[in-house]
């Protein structure tokens, strides 16, 4: 058995290593230094002993596969997957950082560094582990593939391409999502699927140009057709009025309800974390906060845009207005569907002008509950974190993520397990993870790989 010390030990040879890999600028969205980082990728898996191939053949940022083969005494029959990504979010608004983004900086046994948390560390971790592994038991218990791409920031808009083509060179019997860790109360959070997304933008015009408001008398403005187009779709219980919207949802199974049953959720927590102002929308409903978080899908309006807003009075009837909606799917909703029964619902009830553009779309996706995959995960993470750590498995979280194409071509089960915490500021300035996760979390690839290679 590998020891904490080695762990540990490991992970600190290789610290370097992993802040060169931060001090990387792999901002996806803006193309810097990705070449440069595909290359560390590279290099990095090689060291740890791994083979390497670079898939470039499809267009957008390569997707790197890695593989390590099992010992000559562990299980060749079983093969593991780990998703990863090698780029990051820009940085911006760079002020708000109290050290440089991409100079990795510890403080107080805090990272600090664009990236570290989603998603760089992640994937040290793993390769931590497997170098614990290949040091101290002379070998892997199974096999191990990467499939580390470059465009998760981005909405992984070519990780499909390489998936279908690539189906054979990834399959595999699991896999490690590239994401995970502990909440603000210090749980070890585990899930299993990730809630689909459709992503809308919505406009209207209604004159060439920007009126007089005195002519509000005889004539209309596209921020009144807006608004009142967009409260057709929702009263104000917040119940989801538009037709055909809850089609074809897979109802979860008595199992998938019990694990939701007993997922934790601070209401009180909530409130203060984000200073809400009302209720939650769940008060007086029949279904739970967790309830709604993991089964009920979405329709929301994540911005507007009309006429005047800055201070002061200008008396206007605007020209244009235009909003974004954005709707969280659950397994068995089609995005193109929730694109149609949207537009139709406009139609009916009198809204042809308001034009509706779907600009992202992406499919629900749940892992089998009853997979003994399941266990293992949460097995083997109650052993690294240790019996005072209370496990929380999800059947799928309330974010989206491209877990459905992984499902689709490669058929396996998929599971989170990473190192963020209640604090990580994924996508935002100061961006952090704890040490003491980071070793923590190599343990649990170890134990996992371990226990999933029986
Ligand atoms: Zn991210």
């Amino acid at each position: 058995m590998t020891t904490k010390e080695t762990f540990r030990k490991i992970a600190d040879e290789r610290m370097e290593e992993f802040y060169d890999y931060l001090r990387l600028q792999s901002v996806s969205t803006q193309h810097r230094q990705i070449p440069e980082t595909v290359a560390y990728v590279k290099k990095m898996i090689e060291k740890t002993g791994g083979t390497v191939q670079v898939l470039d053949d499809l267009g957008g940022h390569p997707v790197v596969y890695g593989y390590f083969e099992a010992a000559s005494n562990g299980n060749a029959a079983k093969t593991l997957l780990f998703y990863n990504h090698y780029d990051v979010q820009p940085e911006d608004p760079i002020g708000e950082w109290e050290t440089e983004p991409f100079e990795p900086t510890v403080r107080d046994g805090i990272l600090y560094a664009r990236g570290v948390a989603d998603n760089k560390a992640n994937f040290m971790v793993r390769l931590n582990a497997l170098s614990a592994l290949l040091e101290t038991e002379g070998g892997l218990p199974c096999n191990v593939k990467f499939l580390i791409e470059g465009e998760e920031e981005n909405g992984s808009p070519n990780l499909q391409k390489y998936l279908e083509k690539y189906a054979d060179l990834f399959a595999a019997d699991a896999c490690i999502w590239e994401f995970g860790g502990k909440d603000k109360d210090e749980r070890f959070v585990i899930e299993a699927g990730v809630k689909g997304i459709a992503y809308f933008d919505v406009s209207v015009e209604s004159a060439k140009v920007d009126i007089h408001s005195s002519m509000a008398a005889v004539v209309d403005n596209a921020a009144w057709r807006l608004v009142q187009a967009l409260a057709t779709m929702r009263t104000v219980d917040n119940e989801i009025v538009v037709k055909g919207f809850y089609d074809n949802i897979t109802p979860p199974t008595s199992l998938e309800k019990e694990i939701v049953s007993q997922l934790p959720f601070n209401e009180a927590a909530t409130k203060d974390i984000y200073g809400l102002t009302g209720d939650l929308i769940t008060k007086d409903k029949e279904v739970t906060p967790s309830e709604a978080l993991v089964f009920e899908p979405t329709l929301t309006i994540s911005g507007l845009m009309s006429g005047y807003t800055d201070p002061g009075i200008k008396t206007v009837l605007p020209k244009a207005a235009a909003a974004k909606i954005d709707c969280r799917l659950v397994p068995g909703q089609e995005p193109e569907h929730i694109y149609e029964v949207l537009r139709k619902h406009l139609d009916d009830h009198g809204f042809q002008d308001v034009k509706l553009e779907l600009i992202k779309g992406m499919h629900a996706f749940r892992s089998d509950m009853t997979d003994s995959f399941v266990a293992t995960v949460t097995d083997s993470a109650q052993k690294a974190y240790g019996s005072d750590t209370e496990i929380v498995l999800s059947p799928n979280s309330a974010g989206s993520g491209p877990m459905y194409h992984f499902y689709h071509y490669l058929k396996l089960p998929i599971l989170s397990s990473g190192v963020g915490w209640g604090n990580s500021r994924a996508h935002a300035p100061n961006e952090s993870i704890r040490l003491a996760d980071y070793y923590q979390g190599i343990e649990h690839i170890a134990i996992l790989l371990n226990d999933f290679a029986k």
